[in-house]
């Protein structure tokens, strides 16, 4: 592979402009956990794979700022490819997990009717979840939670056995780690700040402190939120192929001192989230969140005044959550791609078929359930790319 090594600092787009044109089959852009899945798996294919990755860490955007849950499946719409890749994406990160030793647990998720009036929405839920494939959710009687979880208030609820947590750093270790085995690499604080699209491949100019031009037939644009702005400085790229860009932030509180609780506990879900709901990380600790607030301009900056809100909807299952026991952690931001108001919009995986331009793979509005489904869209990827004989989900 003929690649530049990597610069050792951030820098802004920059000069001298670069002489030579290095090649490589395939660019992916973005070292997140969906653009390490796509660029391991199209290096097992057999392809020559470089990640461009504007910052100098893999993982350091969404997928440092998310739940951490492997979810089942459940609240997708039928059919849509937020569903399928979910529920395939979920057996295969279990099974992914399992052979490399990645750091999870199937810990199982209760969903909770807090009140008599919510109760026929669990009826719902599960037949919605049939309709998506996933057959193995157990209702349970208010009595039966609270022998599963004491400290909850539950008028009724849902168990979920294929819900579980993971270490998200550990599977994107994982990832790169495999992408290199096959001969690929990331190159670090490489922000792709232009190109060119044509009937032979892309030129993409590459910035920060050692800018280059870069040629390559096959370019997979997984830049999460960059990816939007990363699509309109491309020449080439239909304008009408590229959506617009809408973030839905959505904040965390932890506990401090210990959760009474073993399994992941969420209210019936809002619109343009999950509800708040309390996680587990792989050591116990619980937090709580993510919230939603449509947002103009990205910032991970945690209000805690938010916090007084997540008190309220915290009490509703868990009454008992001590005053004072909140405390702001972290945010991250969803990459909508329709705003607020609006349903949530299915992922867009966009290949020639969708836009017209050979070789090119576009992901955009890839927040939750991307990290679940990350191999399986790594596959969807590869097919789109005539790299892969299996078929698309
Ligand atoms: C609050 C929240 C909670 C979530 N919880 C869960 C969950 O529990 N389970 C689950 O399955 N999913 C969850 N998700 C979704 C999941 O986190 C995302 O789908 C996933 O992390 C997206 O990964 P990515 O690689 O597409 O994007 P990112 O992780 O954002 O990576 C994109 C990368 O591209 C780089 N980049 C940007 N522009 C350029 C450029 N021009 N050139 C080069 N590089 C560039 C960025 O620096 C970044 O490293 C959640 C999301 C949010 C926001």
């Amino acid at each position: 592979m003929s690649t530049p090594e990597a610069a050792s600092v951030d820098t802004a787009p920059a000069d001298p402009a670069p002489t030579e044109t290095a090649s490589v089959d395939c660019v992916v852009a973005g070292a997140g956990v969906v653009g390490l899945a796509i660029a391991r798996a199209l290096a097992r294919h057999g392809l020559e794979v470089l990640v461009l990755e504007a910052t100098g860490l893999i993982g350091s955007d969404t997928s440092a700022r998310n739940s951490e849950v492997i979810h089942a499946g459940i609240y997708y719409a039928p059919g849509t490819l937020k569903a399928r890749l979910c529920v395939a994406g979920r057996e295969a990160l279990y099974v992914y997990c399992a052979e490399r030793g990645i750091a999870h647990r199937r810990c199982g998720k209760l969903i909770v009717a807090a009140s008599a009036a919510e109760t026929g929405k669990l009826e719902a839920i599960d037949a919605h979840a049939r309709a998506c494939g996933v057959t193995d959710l157990r209702p349970l009687a208010s009595a039966e939670a609270r022998a599963m979880e004491p400290a909850l208030q539950a008028e009724a609820a849902l168990l979920s056995p294929s819900t579980g947590i993971i270490d998200s750093h550990g599977l994107m270790l994982a990832y790169r780690g495999e992408l290199e085995d096959a001969g690929g690499m990331v190159a670090f604080h490489a922000p792709i700040i232009a190109g060119t699209a044509g009937a032979e491949g892309f030129t993409l100019e590459v910035g920060g402190e050692a800018p280059m031009r870069l040629a390559c037939r096959l370019f997979v644009n997984a830049a999460g939120h960059g990816a939007v702005p990363l699509a309109r400085a491309i020449e080439g790229i239909p304008a009408a192929a590229v959506p617009q860009a809408f973030f839905c932030k959505g904040s965390y509180f932890t506990l401090s001192g210990r959760a009474p609780f073993t399994h992941l506990v969420y209210p019936v879900p809002e619109q343009a989230g999950l509800g708040v709901h309390l996680t587990l990380d792989l050591g116990g600790q619980a937090r709580f969140g993510p919230d939603t607030e449509w947002i103009d301009t990205r910032d991970y900056e945690v209000d805690p005044a938010r916090g007084d809100a997540f008190y309220a909807a915290i009490r509703r299952y868990w009454p008992a959550l001590p005053d004072g026991a909140l405390q702001p952690a972290y945010a991250g931001i969803r990459p909508k791609i329709v705003p607020a108001g609006v349903p949530a919009a299915d992922f867009r995986i966009d290949g020639p078929q969708e836009h017209g331009v050979p070789g090119l793979v576009q992901l955009f509005g890839i927040e939750s359930p991307g990290l679940t489904a990350s191999l399986a869209i790594a596959e969807l990827v590869a097919h789109k790319l005539d790299v892969s004989p299996v078929p698309a989900l």
